[in-house]
């Protein structure tokens, strides 16, 4: 049977792979998952988010967070030992440390310190041009940096986080998980009696060896013997090095993963907080899906100019309104929009061209003009409504209202 050690490897390997390789993936001609400061862009796996629509991204995060929260209550810190990048990196860390000591051979801790440091800074770098990629393209940025031509900006984040992790991995690791991490401290609150937790067996006690093998083996140098404590990351070292010791005498680790206190009946998931927080996720997940769903990337805003200018009441015999359009197309593909006027009898639109192309995640200001036969109104400004409407996908449609100025009867004419 593989030792949790092994699947430890497995799951660190594929979160490396996905990490690594999310930035180089492109989907209509942009990072599937990436944060564009320049233009204040998110892309999420084929679409762009505006900063107008920040909400997309908070319900991203809010997710993220009730799904930790509601896997931490029922599976306690599992996300600590097998997902977190902080135990990833110190893990490889550890493997560097391993890798550097066979390399300077037996004896020579000097070199080995030397070598240790040395790979910990190459892969402290990496690490932080990983991270860097999901802000900035790796496409650009590593011909960047082949051409001597990255930005001051670019460079200063990249040197910063590689120095960061390079303290991290050097002198940090674990004691982050102990002393630092908002998450370890908060993990108290949501277990409960029933959460997953890895544990001595104190039924089994008289079996121990007091070989201490699963105190050597933590990387947070913690006794599980003692009990359930805020360092354990539950990485499982401390049940594979028990079982390495005892299986001579063909027993089973004393130390395992258990539900709650062990009994058959601890393992039930459906106890009133694992029931709430499944109920608030899955209407989070509902909302998201809608969201996604019912998106219009497409929108317009339109300004009123005449209102703004002197002596509107010109030209003789039509009367002529000047507006501002701010059209944002916000897929990842060019478009094709016609605009119509609503409204107003006999209105007139004229622009440049109609239907016309706005680039993929793009926008474009034009201006347009409405033209009716000269009149006179009881009212100042009349309601207009201008409808932009994608050509090759009709459905994809936005309305917006605004004022054409007219001029006063006679009787009102100033
Ligand atoms: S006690 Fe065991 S599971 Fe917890 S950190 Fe130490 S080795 Fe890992
Ligand atoms: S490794 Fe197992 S047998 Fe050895 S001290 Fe720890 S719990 Fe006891």
């Amino acid at each position: 049977m593989m030792s949790f050690r092994s699947w430890r490897w497995v799951a660190a390997w594929l979160q490396a792979l996905v990490i690594i390789g999310l930035p180089f993936v492109r989907i209509h001609g942009q990072s599937a998952l990436r944060f564009d400061v320049p233009s204040l862009r998110f892309y999420f796996f084929g679409s762009s988010f505006w900063i107008s629509e920040a909400y997309f991204f908070l319900l991203i995060l809010l997710l993220f967070f009730i799904g930790v929260m509601l896997v931490t209550v029922l599976y306690g810190r599992i996300w600590c030992g097998w997902a977190c990048p902080q135990t990833t990196l110190s893990d490889f860390a550890r493997l560097i440390d391993n890798f550097s000591r066979f390399m300077a051979g037996r004896g020579r801790k000097a070199l080995s310190f030397m070598l240790s440091q040395a790979f910990l800074l190459i892969f402290s770098c990496f690490v932080a041009a990983t991270l860097i990629w999901y802000f900035v393209t790796p496409y650009d940025m590593i011909s960047e940096a082949f051409a001597f031509s990255l930005g001051p900006w670019t460079f200063g984040t990249w040197l910063f986080f590689s120095v960061l992790i390079y303290l991290n991995l050097a002198f940090v690791r674990q004691k982050f998980c102990a002393f630092v991490c908002p998450y370890a401290r908060l993990q108290s609150t949501f277990f409960d009696e029933k959460t997953l937790t890895i544990s001595f067996d104190p039924s089994r006690e008289d079996e121990c060896r007091g070989c201490e093998a699963c105190v050597e083996a933590c990387p947070a140098g913690i006794d599980i013997r003692a009990g359930l404590q805020v360092e354990c990351i539950n990485c499982a070292q401390c049940i594979d090095a028990c079982a390495e010791k005892v299986k001579r005498f063909e027993k089973r680790s004393l130390i395992g993963y258990v539900f709650g206190l062990g009994r058959e009946k601890d393992q039930q998931v459906s106890r009133p907080r694992v029931v709430w927080l499944s109920l608030v996720f899955a209407l989070m997940a509902v909302l998201f899906v809608y969201q996604i769903a019912a998106r219009v990337p497409l929108d317009f805003w339109v300004s009123n100019e005449t209102m703004r200018m002197a002596g509107r009441d010109t030209s003789p015999g039509k009367l002529i309104n000047r507006f501002s359009l701010r059209v944002e197309n916000r897929s990842l593909k060019p478009a094709t929009y016609k605009l119509r006027v609503s409204g107003l009898r006999d209105a007139e639109l004229l622009m440049s061209a109609n239907p016309f192309i706005i680039p993929a995640d793009s926008s474009e200001d034009l201006s347009v003009y409405i033209v009716l036969k000269k009149q006179y109104s009881e009212k100042e400004t009349a309601a207009l409504w201008f409808t932009l409407e994608d050509v090759h996908n009709p459905e994809l449609r936005i309305t917006r209202e605004t004022r054409f100025v007219l001029p006063l009867k006679k009787n009102n004419h100033r």
